[in-house]
C-alpha cells in the first residue's frame, strides 16, 4: 500500500531534518516545481511491503500570513486531498501564532494527525516539555503524541512505526 504522509508545521520546526531521518539515503524523488503539483513529494520510503510517500503540502508549509489567509479562505482544505496521515511538527519548547494557524487548518481538515514535539534534546527537564499540550488536546484529538529529536534521531523509529501501522 502507498500513502501520502504530509509533514506540516511552520518554518524552522525541523521538517526537513525529520524527513532526512525518515527517508535518509532512500530519498528518491524530489520536485522543484511545487506550484505544478498538489503535493510536493519530498521523499519515498519503501520497505517491508509498504511505501510511505512524504509530501510537503502547499498551504501548510506556510511562510507568511498573507499566504495562509488566502489558503484558509479557499474551499475546504483542498490542498490536503489524498493525504492519509499528517505529521504535525512543532518545537517542543514553544508555541507560536504560526503554529496556531497551522493547527486551525488541520482541525478543519479532519485528517488523522500525529503531533510530534520536536527538539526534545533542548528540553533539560522532562516536566518542561511542551506545557501547551493539554490545551491543544482539547482543541484537536491526535492519533498520537510523540516527543522526538529529528536532529539526533530520538524516537524517529516510533514515528515510522505509527506511519507503518496507519497505511
Ligand atoms: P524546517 O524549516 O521546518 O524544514 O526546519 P529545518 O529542518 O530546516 O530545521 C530548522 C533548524 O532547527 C535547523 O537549524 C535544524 O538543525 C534545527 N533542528 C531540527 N530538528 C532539531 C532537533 O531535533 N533538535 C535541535 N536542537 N535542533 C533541531
Ligand atoms: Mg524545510
Amino acid at each position: 500500500h502507498c500513502g501520502f504522509i504530509a509533514i506540516v508545521g511552520r518554518p524552522n520546526v525541523g521538517k526537513s531534518t525529520l524527513l532526512n531521518r525518515l527517508v535518509g539515503q532512500k530519498l528518491s524523488i524530489t520536485s522543484r516545481k511545487p506550484q505544478t503539483t498538489r503535493h510536493r513529494i519530498m521523499g519515498v520510503d519503501t520497505r517491508d511491503g509498504y511505501q510511505a510517500v512524504y509530501v510537503d503540502t502547499p498551504g501548510l508549509h506556510i511562510e507568511e500570513k498573507r499566504t495562509i489567509n488566502r489558503l484558509m479562505n479557499r474551499a475546504a482544505s483542498s490542498s490536503l486531498t489524498d493525504v492519509e496521515l499528517v505529521l504535525f511538527l512543532v518545537d517542543g519548547t514553544m508555541w507560536t501564532d504560526d503554529d496556531e494557524m497551522v493547527l486551525n487548518k488541520l482541525i478543519k481538515s479532519e485528517l488523522p494527525t500525529v503531533l510530534l514535539l520536536n527538539k526534545v534534546d533542548n528540553v533539560k527537564d522532562k516536566h518542561e516539555l511542551f506545557p501547551h499540550l493539554e490545551e491543544l488536546s482539547r482543541k484537536m484529538e491526535f492519533v498520537d503524541v510523540v516527543p522526538v529529536s529529528a536532529k539526533h534521531g530520538t524516537n524517529v523509529d516510533a514515528v515510522e512505526k505509527i506511519v507503518r501501522e496507519h497505511l
